[in-house]
């Protein structure tokens, strides 16, 4: 069955569109490729899957409601003024001048490594939780929510990327481990559920002389992971020596390449060579 593909938009850097207003001030909301590479990705995400857009769209997280928006609006003023009132509980507004007078304008630099940001944003909407069955029947363990996943570096420095499955170590369950709860002495069960979409923190040293991440091209990831569940693989953040851009994977397996600093989508293939940041995944349902 074909289905014609919605086109989506492009979400600029905070650098390339308009200041915020914002209590009378004027604010320049820099360095937002970040948190854009993510939404960008989630926002194809949501346009090719009919279920992952009605999660966000059901979600309180601020962030996936702003996806939301940005899928049917595209970039307007309204979004820059709802990333900026996400970014500024992460980061400082700061008027950045010798001579302080209230004329001058503020900043916002929202740089930060990926995995940060998301863990900063999703909050709310984690990749896993982890509860324990305890064995003690007085211990109650309170589900940990896990931001994102991180992976063995030495089995992708060995094997690359197209064994990212086994670099995650994710088990669902771990019979018979003490429990990790402080000062109880309960032997337990560990229990991993993965949630609706996933983060892989993918800055590669195997050596730890390595000054870069580690290179690959698009075509070396899996694009369906079983983590208990079935993954679709959504896109990739890769990194550029200051910069983050977003490669989106739409669901005909065709690659977007959403550079926030330029003003269009450009295409890329498997072939592309990037140095990949982080993985977003997000889970399949048919
Ligand atoms: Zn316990």
């Amino acid at each position: 069955m074909k289905v014609p593909q919605k086109k989506g938009f492009l979400l600029p850097n905070g650098l390339i569109s308009k200041p915020v207003k914002f209590e009378g001030k004027t604010i320049f909301v820099q360095n937002t490729c970040g948190f854009d590479a993510i939404s960008q990705i989630l926002h194809f995400g949501a346009l090719d899957d009919p279920v992952y857009c009605s999660t966000i769209q059901s979600s309180t997280n601020e962030t996936l409601q702003l996806v939301n928006a940005f899928m049917k609006k595209g970039p307007t003023k309204e979004i820059f003024f709802r990333r900026f009132l996400i970014l500024r509980k992460f980061y400082p507004i700061v008027q950045r001048t010798e001579a302080t007078t209230s004329l001058n304008p503020y900043f916002l630099n929202a740089e930060n490594n990926i995995g940060t940001i998301w863990s900063e944003i999703f909050d709310s909407v984690p990749s896993l939780f982890k509860t324990y069955e305890c064995n003690n029947p007085t211990c109650n363990f309170e589900p940990q929510a896990i931001p994102f996943l991180s992976v063995n570096h030495r089995t992708i420095g060995r094997k690359g990327f197209g064994a990212l499955e086994e670099a995650v170590q994710f088990h669902s369950r771990i019979s018979n481990i003490k429990c990790r709860k402080e000062e109880c002495k309960g032997i337990a069960t560990e229990i991993n559920m993965t949630n609706f979409h996933i983060f892989i923190e993918l800055d590669i040293r195997p050596r730890i002389q390595m000054t870069a991440g580690m290179q690959c091209t698009l075509g070396d990831f899996p694009i369906v992971l079983h983590l208990e569940k079935k993954y679709r693989l959504a896109g990739v953040i890769g990194y550029t020596p200051d910069h983050f851009v977003a490669y989106c994977r739409r669901i005909t397996g065709r690659w977007l390449l959403c550079n926030n600093l330029k003003t269009t989508i450009e295409s890329c293939n498997d072939k592309t060579v990037i140095i990949p940041h982080g993985i977003i995944y997000i889970l399949e349902t048919e």
